[in-house]
This record gives C-alpha cells, structure tokens and sequence, in this order.
C-alpha cells in the first residue's frame, strides 16, 4: 500500500521560490570584484534568477546543459545557482584556482555551453577560452559599461546586458528529482580531476540537513557569512540552506584577508561564518595585534582540513565564539559529520568537552558510515583503533560523471582516503588522510597530530608534517614550519615543546622552517608539492 501523500519531486526551484515568498525582504549583501558593497535580498535575486533562466532559454541550451562558472562569492553566482538548476540544467561551478590546463580540460570534459566569470578571471579565461571547445557563449558578470571592449574574447556579453532586458517572470520546470543540477570537480591531486555530479533530490535533502540544529544551525534570525567559496562544493550547500531557512548571507567577494573579512563581519553583524582554518588565521591574525573584538559572531563552522586546537580555544576562550569543527568532501555534497556536544556532556569540565571538540564530529542523519580493516572488515567504534573511513548515503556519490574511474564504491560504501577513529558515542576523528598517514616501525603517526601540538607553540603559525624514508624504521616524521612575523623559537626549542605532549616516538625526528607552505587550490596544504620541495632533504643522524 503506497501512502497518500501528495508527491511532488524536491527541486531547486522550490527553494528560491520558497525563499522569496516567506524571505523576500531578507538581505544579500556582497563586496563586488569593484571593492564596493553591493545590497539585494531574497526577492532580487529570485527575480534575476528567473532573467538568467530565460538567457539560457534564448540560447536554447537544452536540459541538462552544463552552464560554468569562474566566480567569487556574490549576489550575481547565486542567481545562477538558481537560475541555472531552477531552469533544469547543471550548474558547473570550476574551481579558479586550478591550473589553466586543467580549467581547459575540465570545461570540455563537462562540455561546458556557457561560461559565465568574474572580471578578476578575464586573464584566465583569455588564457584557455581558445581551446575550450564548447563553450558557445562567454559571460563576464559585470555592470555593460565595465566590459572591455578588445578582450579578444568572442561574443563576450556583459552580465547585466545579458539578463537585463528578459522577463521577470518565469514557469519553472518540473522533473524528475533525480535530475543532475550541478557539479564539482575533485582537485584532481592524482591523475585528472574527477566530477561529482549532483542531483536536485541530494542538494534538497542535505539543505534540508546542514541546517539542522546539531549541523549548521541556520535559520531567519542569522546574518550568514560563508568564506567558504561558491566554486569548491557549493560553498557547503549554505546558497541552498540559507535560501530555505531565510537567512541573511554576507559575501566576501574576492577580498578574503583578515581586514576585509573582519569589517564585513562587524558591519553586517555577522552572526555565523563558514571557513577553511587558513582563512580564519588570518582573520585572527589581524585582530590579535590591535585588540579586536567581535560584537555579532557567535558560531564558526570550520572545516576542510583539521582544525587547531589552538584555533577552537581562540575562538571560544579570546573571542567567545562557538567552532563547530566539520568534515566531509566534494563527493559528499560536502557534509558528513559536525561536532556538537550532548546533553550528557553539558557539565563536563570544559577540558573534556574540549577533547570531543577537537573530533570531526557526529555523523549527520542521511550519512552512514563506518571504519575497515586493509580487509574490508569493520572496525570497532572504541576510540583508539583506526581504520579506513567508508560512507553511504543519499548525498554521497554513486559515480563520477561520465563513469570516470570506474565504480569507486566497494560493496556500496563509498571509500573516502580518510583514516579516522569512531568513539563509542559515535564521534569520528581523522587520523590522516591514507596517503598522509606515516608508517614508523611498523605503527601509525597521524600527521594532524604531530602538526596539531606545532601549531600551539605560541611562534608558530602554520604546521605540515611529512614522513621521510627512514632505513631502519621505514618513515619518520617531520615538521614543516611557518613562524609568525616577527616571532623567534628554534628547533631545539619546538622539539622541547613536544615532550610530555605525544609518545616520545611520535615526537618527529626533524624541524624545517620555510617561508610559506605551498597551498593547493582548496586552501590545504599540498603535501605533494612539499614533498617534492624537500626532495634533497636528509634526515639528521641519529
Ligand atoms: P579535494 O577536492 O581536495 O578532495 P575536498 O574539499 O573534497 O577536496 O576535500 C575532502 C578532504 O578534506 C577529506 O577527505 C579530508 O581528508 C579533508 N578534510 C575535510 N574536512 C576535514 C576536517 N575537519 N579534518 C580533517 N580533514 C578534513
């Protein structure tokens, strides 16, 4: 017996709709590429949303046609967020941090039909418009009177010129919720990038769950800013929950440094932020000096790669704000699991609490997930043993776009190159991502560990930890190091620093100080490329 439910398919569309109606006043603030600030609400962009579907109908592009982007977090790529999927076809948000190679090479394996790109990247898409195959209209999202007119671009429209003139009203489609509508290229570490290709079924369901209390708790009263960019999955998919909640959203824009960040945040009172722990260095870099306080900012999700512990005490001890520390991954739409207490450990010291904290956190409901063996078998949930982290779930891929790489599923679950412990309540840890992960004498070193206590040193400021072929125990670990300006310790005094904080063999064997880490298009720090840097390097004798 069926139930009696009306069914009506989850699409995009819905949530803009959704937004304009009950939100409609609600603000959208964003600094432009210009510098200046820009202000819209819910009712502006679903309005626009609907011009940029009626564009893409004057181009006929047909369903499912991939539209790309190479933009910054702003009012106009949220109205092609919806714009896009809302008219059925896929939004393609790349990555403009790639290599121009690889932006090439994405855009016609997604057999991108529009590209639509904020004047910072002109250069860029100058550099690979010519060997992009199938891209039949260029758009650069600009005001009519800012498009320069030899950009040698061909038929280069202005955004504003493009949608201005179309109706303001349009019937969205409806389809089958399963329908891809939007995706994202892996940074492609190994080999070249691979796509996740979502659905308006999955991007529904997880807005519906990254703003549940115990995730990213969003709702009307917030002022949301999301540092994490709208080109790398979906800023989070906070575009789809901010529209489903009402939210106000803060964009960034391009100026992401500690200043900008920090004005934005106090004069659009900021009450939530989302960002990858390199970017909230440098907003905490910036207040520490002048004795900056925040007078909005109550919570931060943070994610990405492992957060500090010395971060989550700043945040909370100096600056009474809430780190909720998350994990997930491109293939995970992101979210898998948030880190939220529970009743029971409300009255823990705080120095308990802090050590669930520092975990990646409760797996959200929709997402399953468990911890194998080099077997497949499944490991116990005890704390201490680490495994293999495999997931399932309706927002987790089931294959990459054009069957790429093959099934990357294994009976199922989806394998994600992450190591990790699950405690007996359910909170998982990151060990290290496997190919990270330093083998010594025949057991495990985390690398997030070792960088972990570094970084708590008051003198240092950024922290990778390599392992380097050792003859007798395989591999030992090292730690690459970036002082703080102006700030003096040597490696005899970091190495002092470890002790009574990890197992003596875990303490590594070596410190390099360099001027910068190398970063990779997602803001981690590229392990590969640090490698290959101390390609020459010796471990000291012993
Ligand atoms: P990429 O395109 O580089 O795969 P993703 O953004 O999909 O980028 O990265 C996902 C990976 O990032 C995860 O598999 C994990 O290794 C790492 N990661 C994400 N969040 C965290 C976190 N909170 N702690 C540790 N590692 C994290």
């Amino acid at each position: 017996m069926l139930g009696l439910m009306q069914s009506q398919p989850m699409l995009i569309s819905g949530l803009i709709d959704h937004a304009e109606r009950h939100h409609g006043d609600a603000e959208i603030v964003s600094r432009r590429v210009e510098g200046d600030i820009h202000r819209s609400t819910w009712a502006g962009i679903a309005v626009r949303s609907r011009q940029v579907a009626h564009a893409l109908d004057q181009l006929n592009l047909l369903f499912s046609d991939r539209v790309a982007t190479l933009a910054w977090n702003g009012y106009r790529h949220l109205e092609l967020y919806f714009g896009v999927s809302g008219s059925g076809r896929v939004l393609h948000t790349i990555n403009p941090r790639l290599h121009p190679d690889q932006i090439a090479w994405i855009a016609n394996h997604a057999d991108d039909q529009v590209l639509c790109f904020d004047m910072t990247f002109l250069p860029l898409v100058q550099a690979v418009h010519a060997r992009c195959k199938t891209i039949r209209q260029y758009v650069a999202l600009c005001d009519a009177d800012k498009l320069p007119p030899d950009s040698g671009i061909p038929g280069l429209v202005s955004y504003e010129a493009w949608i201005g003139g179309q109706p303001t009203s349009y019937e969205w489609p409806t389809f089958d919720e399963n329908s891809a509508s939007s995706m994202c290229y892996t940074s492609g570490t190994t080999g070249h990038p691979k796509a996740a290709l979502y659905s308006h079924r999955s991007t529904t369901l997880h807005a519906f769950a990254a703003a549940l209390p115990d995730v990213m708790s969003l709702s009307a009263r917030d002022s949301v800013l999301p540092v994490v960019p709208m080109f790398h999955v979906n800023a989070w998919g906070i575009p789809y929950s901010a529209a489903l909640t009402g939210c106000k959203l803060v964009f960034p824009g391009p100026a992401m440094d500690g200043k900008s960040i920090y004005e934005l945040i106090e004069a659009e009172k900021v009450s939530y932020a989302a960002g990858v722990p390199t970017v909230w260095q440098m907003l905490l870099g910036h207040m520490k000096p002048g004795g900056l306080r925040f007078s909005t900012l109550k919570r931060t999700v943070i994610g990405g790669s492992a957060c500090p512990p010395a971060m989550i005490s700043a945040f909370n001890d100096d600056y009474g704000v809430e780190v909720l520390h998350a994990w997930g991954m491109t293939e995970m739409s992101p979210l898998g699991t948030l880190c939220t207490l529970k009743n029971r450990h409300l009255d823990l010291p705080p120095a308990e609490q802090m050590k669930i904290r520092l975990k990646q956190g409760r797996a959200i409901y929709g997402v399953d997930m468990k911890i194998v063996d080099g077997d497949g078998q499944p490991l116990p949930w005890d704390g201490k043993t680490y495994g293999d982290l495999y997931v399932k779930g309706p927002w987790i891929v089931r294959e990459y776009f054009k069957g790429e790489g093959g099934d990357p599923l294994v009976d199922g679950w989806f394998p994600t190159g992450d190591v990790a412990t699950i405690d007996a309540e359910g909170y998982m840890q990151i060990t290290d991502r496997s190919k990270d992960v330093i083998k010594s004498g025949g057991e495990w070193i985390s690398s997030i560990d070792v960088e972990n206590i570094a970084v708590a040193h008051p003198a240092i400021a950024m922290a990778a930890c390599i392992g380097m072929a050792h003859p007798k125990w395989d591999e030992r670990p090292v730690v690459v190091v970036v002082k703080k300006p102006g700030a003096q310790v040597t490696r005899e005094e970091l190495l002092q620093f470890y002790q009574g904080k990890t197992a003596k063999w875990q303490i590594p064997d070596d410190v390099i100080f360099v001027e910068a880490i190398p970063l990779g298009a997602t803001g981690k720090i590229l392990k590969t490329r640090l490698r290959e840097q101390l390609k020459d390097y010796a471990l000291p004798a012993a």
